[in-house]
C-alpha cells in the first residue's frame, strides 16, 4: 500500500505547477488581443487557402456533418501535409459522407483507403471513434472538448479543440506546431517546448487570444499563419499581419544588434511584472528578469539574433537504424502475404513475409530468412532457390528501415504449412487495391524490375566504308 501511495505522490509532484518566475514580455494585453483578433481575421478572410474541409465546415448546416469533416481532416492532418491529404480526404468524403456510413464500413476498406497516408492506426481509431459514436452516442459527435476527449479514441487536446473550435464554434484555442512557433516568436519563448509548464503557457494564450466570436476561424488563421508566412526557416515578417504585435520581429527590428536584456530591462521599466501559474508572486525587479524561466539565454540571442531563435531548438533524437529480411514468394502467378499484429507500427497490414535483422552480419541475415522459412513450416531448403533482388530503403518518423529484398518462385506443389500469421495468396492487381504499406509497394517494385529488366538498347554498329561506298556519287553530282 505504502508503494502505491508513494507512486500517487510522486505522479502528482510531477504533476502540480512549480512557482515560477515568468516576466511580463511571455504574456498579452488586452489591447495586443484585440489587435491581433482584427489583424489575422482580416488577413485570413483575404489569404486563406481552399481547402475542402473548411468549405463543409463553412457552408453545410448539420453540425455531424461538420464535426465528422473537421474530425477526418484533422486526423488525416496528424503528421502528414495539408497537400498529401486533400485527394485523400475528398476520397474518403465521397466513400463515407457521414459518421453512419464509416460506422458500417469493413475495417479491411478502412485500410485500403488510409494505404499511402501513413500512420494506420489512425485510420483504424476513426472507424473505431465512428462505431462508438454511431452504437453510444446517438449518431452525435461530440460538441465540446472534454467529452471530444474522453469519448473518442486518438482524439487529444489540439484536435478536440480544433473540433470543437472549427465545427461547433466553441471559443478554445489551439495549439499545434504552427501555433507553437507563431506564439513563441511573438511572446519571445525561449524555454523547450517539451517543458510542461511552457505547453501550459502556450495553451493559456492561445485560449486568452482566441476570438468569441469566429474562434474556428481564428485557429485555423493562426495554423496558416505558422504554415504560410512565419515558417521555420525564412518567416517574411514584413508582410505578417501580426507584426506590430511580435516581440520578436520588434526586437530585431528596433534594436539592430539587438541586445535581450536591454529590451527586457527597457520594457520591464514601464510595465508592471508578472505572475506565476500559482498567483501572486512578489514582482521580481529587474536583477530577477534573468531569473525567469521563459527567457532565451541572452547569449543564445546574441548567437542568434532573428526571430528564428524562437522557439528554443532541441536536438532531434535521430532515427533508430533497422534491417529486415523479406520475401517475396510466388506461386501460380499469386504473391504471398502475412497480416501485421493488431498493435505496433502499421498495425493490421498485409505484408511480404518478413523478420528483423537482429545481428547485422551475413550470418544474423541468414538467420532471419531461416526464422520466415520456419514461420511459414516450409523446409529451408525450399528457399534454398531464392534470388537477392536489392534493398529498399524506407523512412518511417522514427525508424530508418532497410528492406532486404529477396524472390522465390514456388512450384504449384509446394505447400505452405498454417503459419501462426493470418495470412492470403492474392494477384498483382489485388496486392494494388489491398491495405498493404508503401514500403511493400516498393518492394514489389523492384522484383518485377528485377524480373522485366529494361531491355539494352542495341546500338547499331557503323559500317566501315568498303572502296564501293567511296565510289559512290554524291547527291550533289547527281543533280549536276
Ligand atoms: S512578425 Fe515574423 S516572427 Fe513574428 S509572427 Fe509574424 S512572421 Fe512570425
Amino acid at each position: 500500500m505504502a508503494g502505491k501511495k508513494d507512486s500517487k505522490s510522486k505522479k502528482k509532484a510531477a504533476t502540480s505547477p512549480k512557482l515560477t518566475n515568468i516576466c511580463h514580455k511571455h504574456s498579452i494585453s488586452e489591447e495586443d488581443i484585440k489587435s491581433v483578433q482584427t489583424n489575422l481575421l482580416k488577413w485570413y478572410d483575404m489569404e486563406q487557402r481552399t481547402l475542402p474541409w473548411r468549405d463543409i465546415a463553412k457552408t453545410e448546416q448539420d453540425p455531424n456533418i461538420r464535426g465528422y469533416s473537421v474530425w477526418v481532416s484533422e486526423v488525416m492532418l496528424q503528421q502528414t501535409q495539408v497537400a498529401t491529404v486533400i485527394p485523400y480526404f475528398n476520397k474518403w468524403i465521397k466513400q463515407w459522407p457521414t459518421v453512419e456510413s464509416l460506422s458500417m464500413a469493413d475495417v479491411e476498406d478502412v485500410l485500403r483507403t488510409w494505404a499511402g497516408l501513413g500512420y494506420y492506426s489512425r485510420g483504424r481509431r476513426l472507424h473505431e471513434g465512428a462505431k462508438i459514436v454511431t452504437d453510444k452516442l446517438g449518431g452525435n459527435i461530440p460538441n465540446n472538448v472534454p467529452e471530444l476527449m474522453k469519448l473518442l479514441p486518438g482524439i487529444g487536446a489540439y484536435s478536440a479543440s480544433a473540433i470543437a473550435s472549427v465545427a461547433f464554434q466553441k471559443p478554445v484555442g489551439v495549439v499545434d506546431g504552427n501555433v507553437v512557433r507563431v506564439l513563441s516568436r511573438m511572446r519571445i519563448l525561449g524555454s523547450p517546448v517539451s517543458q510542461t509548464q511552457v505547453r501550459e503557457h502556450l495553451w493559456d494564450l492561445a485560449n486568452k487570444m482566441v476570438s468569441p466570436a469566429r474562434p474556428g476561424d481564428f485557429n485555423q488563421a493562426l495554423m496558416e499563419l505558422g504554415a504560410t508566412v512565419c515558417t521555420p526557416q525564412n518567416p517574411n515578417c514584413s508582410s505578417c499581419p501580426v507584426n506590430s504585435n511580435c516581440s520578436a520581429y520588434l526586437m530585431t527590428k528596433d534594436h539592430k544588434v539587438c541586445s535581450l536584456d536591454s529590451f527586457m530591462k527597457k520594457d520591464v521599466q514601464n510595465k508592471k511584472v508578472l505572475a506565476s501559474k500559482s498567483n501572486n508572486i512578489d514582482v521580481p525587479d529587474i536583477e530577477n528578469i534573468g531569473e525567469c524561466s521563459f527567457c532565451l539565454p541572452t547569449s543564445v540571442w546574441h548567437e542568434n539574433p532573428q526571430v528564428t531563435a524562437f522557439p528554443c531548438k532541441v536536438e532531434k533524437k535521430s532515427a533508430r537504424q533497422e534491417k529486415v529480411t523479406v520475401l517475396v514468394i510466388k506461386r501460380a502467378e499469386k504473391l504471398f502475404l502475412t497480416r501485421r499484429p493488431e498493435k505496433g507500427l502499421l498495425a493490421g497490414l498485409w505484408e511480404f513475409p518478413s523478420c528483423i535483422v537482429s545481428e547485422d552480419s551475413d550470418k544474423g541475415i541468414k538467420s532471419a530468412f531461416e526464422s520466415i522459412a520456419r514461420e511459414l513450416g516450409v523446409p529451408t531448403s525450399v528457399l534454398s532457390s531464392k534470388s537477392f533482388v536489392g534493398e529498399v530503403i524506407h523512412l518511417f518518423s522514427h525508424i530508418h528501415t532497410t528492406y532486404i529484398v529477396n524472390h522465390i518462385v514456388l512450384e504449384n506443389s509446394v505447400k505452405m504449412k498454417s503459419t501462426k500469421k493470418e495470412n492470403m495468396w492474392i494477384t498483382e492487381e489485388e496486392f494494388n487495391s489491398a491495405a498493404v504499406s508503401t514500403a511493400m509497394k516498393k518492394v514489389l517494385a523492384i522484383v518485377k524490375k528485377a524480373d522485366n529488366p529494361p531491355k539494352k538498347e542495341v546500338k547499331s554498329k557503323k559500317r566501315k566504308l568498303s572502296a564501293e561506298d567511296s565510289k559512290q556519287t554524291s547527291i550533289k553530282s547527281f543533280f549536276k
